[in-house]
């Protein structure tokens, strides 16, 4: 998963180094970035790249002693084989379907019962798809290759259960997060002063160096302080729970970032090739039409109404539904209301 293209800049552009990677864990250096852009590839990989998780629980025989509430809730939490799911799969709500169907969905069903005095546990691998299918497959990575236990049945009880797996992000439950740990670490030695470390009486001595301190150049002994230094590398670590490879990940977050920038754009060029007033609908708009500014900027933190303009002034591809804003499109609305639609602008 080495050198893949984060931006076209050349050889100006980001730098991956790889340290460690398996089918589940990425350790790598990000350098030639800023830490902005190398936040938002944490915060967007934890967020907002879509696996597959169970949603829909159809109980057709439960007798065991957890109730069917908390038999979904693990059922949800379990891992499914996730890979290429951008491509192979619609979100329910995007499919013009009612309920669900095969190209929205994935079947996984579950039956299991204990007929003799030995007490039966159920584990992930129990939960059987399609023959021959290989996404929504239940991600079994312990060593005996049951995966996580969902109940135990004794004499007489049974489970018969059918689950829908739906395509979603973990902005929407946590249950679609690709990643079980994103670490992310810059300025080992805390030159740069970000960290304020307390201690009793040194905190050299107290702390511990971190595993990323060989890295970089410690710093010398009454080395004055570079007001103008910048991180410019960045330690991540990847750990995903096995739905998606760590590679996949990065390219979909990259690809999810890409996309979410391009609407900003657009809204912005919009709003600004609208002129003075309304085109936000929401009153108010992005300060910066009040400033007679033509081009994209910032939007004024400082002012009266800087923070609702920040809220008011993106077009996001969850926008449509945000409940924060007065008008159709409001920038970070759909984070605001904590509303999701399909309406990709
Ligand atoms: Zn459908």
């Amino acid at each position: 998963m080495d050198g893949f293209d984060m931006m076209d800049s050349g050889t100006d552009g980001p730098i991956v180094t790889i340290r460690k990677a398996d089918a589940m864990h990425a350790d790598f250096v990000l350098s030639n970035v800023d830490l902005a852009f190398a936040n938002s590839i944490r915060r967007i990989i934890l967020a907002e790249v879509p696996t597959l998780a169970i949603d829909l629980v159809e109980v057709i025989a439960n007798s065991s002693v957890l109730p069917d509430e908390l038999l979904s809730h693990r059922l949800g939490l379990i891992p499914l084989e996730s890979s290429n799911i951008d491509e192979k799969m619609l979100y329910t709500r995007d499919c013009d379907c009612d309920g669900y169907c095969e190209r929205c969905s994935v079947v996984l069903t579950l039956v299991a019962k204990c007929t003799g005095d030995q007490n039966v546990t159920v584990y992930a691998r129990d939960l059987a798809v399609a023959a021959g299918a290989q996404l929504g497959n239940p991600v079994l990575s312990d060593e005996a290759g049951k995966g996580s236990i969902i109940c135990k049945l004794r004499k007489g009880q049974e489970l018969n259960l059918k689950c829908i797996a739906k395509k979603g992000i973990a902005k929407e439950h946590a249950k679609w997060q690709p990643c079980a740990a994103v670490s992310f670490e810059y300025d080992p030695h805390n030159k740069l002063k970000h960290v304020d470390y307390w201690y009793e009486t040194d905190a050299k001595t107290e702390w511990p160096k971190s595993a990323n301190a060989p890295w970089e150049e410690p710093p010398a002994e009454n080395e004055p302080f570079d007001f103008s230094a910048v991180p410019t590398k960045f330690y991540i670590d990847v750990e995903t729970v096995g739905s998606l490879q760590p590679d996949e990940v990065l390219r979909q977050g990259i690809k999810y970032l890409q996309e979410k920038l391009a609407t900003v754009i657009a809204g912005v060029n919009k709003t600004a090739g609208a002129g003075a007033g309304g085109a936000n609908g929401g009153g108010d708009v992005n300060g910066m039409d009040q400033d007679g500014y033509g081009g994209a900027r910032s939007p004024d933190m400082g002012d009266a109404n800087g923070y609702r303009n920040f809220n008011d002034g993106y077009v996001t591809p969850y926008g449509g539904a945000g409940g924060g804003g007065a008008g159709a499109q409001t920038p970070f609305g759909g984070y605001g209301g904590g509303g999701y639609s399909n309406g990709w602008p």
